[in-house]
């Protein structure tokens, strides 16, 4: 992309209604603006980062083996009346009346809907285990919408739902989701930690939240610090190896590793002390196991193998795929700018123009630019007549990973120079190389 024909409208001076970092620089980077209250414009850098998230989402959770499909975002609210949650779920659940006076709902999650599309197209325990997910918006009208995608009222969600036919298996189910979700938020650069959570309205006594440490975040938590010396990297895992599952669950789950909301005090006294640590975190996704809640409430009912019918074993499991982003800046930033991971960043490379108009300068740029989209890397060249300092404080500010710079000087000397965004670093070497360098981080060799 070239910045002279892209809608990148930067702000320069830092908006008042913003209170932390990553809503600050999203606002700041022209990545959202905000519609009204908790509700937002994705702006086309927002959007694209957006979309790398959740095509990272969707990749992990097909590996898993789990199925993707698309709910709407209304729904009837006669569903939520026969699982009891039309009532319980208060005032934020937005609900609405359509034109013949039915009463619907803009959906802040997906377990009744699920349920009713299981129960009316299966019937066999033949047809277990299943595991079926989507991404769609939610809404929930939270009280007080904050921190720009953060806290939003309408947000982006990854929920995923397994059937199974027996409590083990659905316990299967909810160590693979572990698992998924450990790779996916490490490739997002993140390190999202599962601690041991509570229900709330969805229920269940299994259900850990994954939490991103952050001084910004809105939940207290308690754990050994040896847990952040957990990775799960890149060892290969078979998702239907119960035992393969349930070892990665005991790994990342065996130290304390609390929210406020079960943190126990007496527990977290038998933790040496200099690993007892008290922190914030963001949550960025949570699984749950709640048994046959759903499925006896709503007569999710399969035939077993000795021909009786028996309610199906459930568990939902949910990434907050919009706050992923607001996470993703409050972990890796600097005041600057968004420092973005390889893994989600909107472009991979920058490329700064020091003399745009310049033949040498010009044709330099191009010939970098044609051979990034050759090997399928997206450059975002800034070819605009802008000074330098502007150039770069807005390629600073936008976070991508690596820029080269280009200008007549060096390329007298036949070389262009590489930065670094993480740690400033530049170096300078012929434009070819540079493309090298950056197809091998990218593993485009
Ligand atoms: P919270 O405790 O933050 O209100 P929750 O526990 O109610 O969240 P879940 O039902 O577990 O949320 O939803 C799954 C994920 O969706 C959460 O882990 C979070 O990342 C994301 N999420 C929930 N509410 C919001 C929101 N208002 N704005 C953005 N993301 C949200
Ligand atoms: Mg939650």
């Amino acid at each position: 992309m070239r910045l002279s024909r892209y809608f990148l409208p930067v702000l320069k001076e830092t908006p008042a209604e913003a209170q932390i970092v990553s809503h600050r620089y999203m606002l700041r980077a022209g990545m959202i603006k905000q519609a009204s209250a908790g509700i937002y414009s994705w702006l086309p850098l927002g959007f694209k980062v957006l979309k790398n998230i959740e095509n990272i989402v969707h990749e992990e959770q097909q590996r898993a083996g789990h199925i993707p499909m698309l709910m709407p975002t209304l729904q009837s609210a006669d569903l939520w009346r026969e699982s009891g949650r039309y009532d319980a779920y208060g005032a934020e659940m937005l609900r609405i009346t359509d034109r013949h006076g039915r009463d619907m709902l803009y959906g802040p999650t997906n377990e009744e809907l699920i349920t009713d599309i299981f129960r009316s197209n299966v019937t066999s325990y033949r047809d277990l285990p299943l595991t079926l997910y989507h991404i769609q918006w939610k809404f929930r009208d939270e009280i007080r919408p904050r921190f720009g995608v953060m806290r939003g009222r309408e947000f982006y969600m990854k929920d995923g739902y397994n059937f199974d036919l027996t409590k083990e298996d659905a316990l299967h189910a909810y160590n693979r989701h572990l698992v998924s979700y450990l790779r996916t938020y490490e490739r997002m650069g993140l390190q999202a930690i599962p601690m041991r959570a509570d229900g709330g309205p969805i229920g269940g006594d299994y259900t850990h939240e994954f939490l991103v440490l952050a001084e910004t975040g809105e939940s207290e938590v308690f754990y050994d610090s040896e847990i952040t010396d957990l990775k799960f990297g890149d060892r290969e895992i078979d998702y239907d190896s119960v035992e393969q599952c349930q070892a990665v669950l005991e790994e990342f789950t065996s130290r304390y590793a609390r929210t406020d909301e079960t943190h126990d005090e007496a527990v977290f006294n038998q933790v040496p002390e200099e690993r007892r640590r008290t922190a914030r975190g963001i949550e960025v996704g949570q699984i749950f196991y709640f048994g046959t809640k759903y499925s006896e409430a709503m007569n999710a009912n399969v035939q077993g193998p000795d021909g009786k019918p028996v309610p199906v074993h459930m568990g939902s499991h949910g990434i907050g795929v919009s706050r992923l982003l607001g996470a993703i800046i409050e972990a890796s930033h600097d005041d600057k700018g968004i420092i973005w991971p390889e893994g989600v960043t909107p472009f991979h490379v920058g490329i700064v123009n020091l003399k745009s108009g310049d033949a040498e300068a010009d044709a330099a740029c191009d010939k970098l630019y044609a051979a990034f989209t050759a090997i399928g890397l997206e450059p975002l060249y800034d070819d605009t007549n802008e000074r330098a300092g502007g150039k770069f404080a807005t390629m600073d500010l936008i976070g991508l990973p690596w820029r080269i710079t280009v200008g007549p000087r060096g390329l007298k000397n036949g070389v262009v120079e590489l930065t670094s965004r993480r740690t400033g670093e530049s170096e300078e070497l012929p434009p070819e190389e540079a493309v090298k360098r950056i197809a091998g981080i990218y593993g485009k060799l």
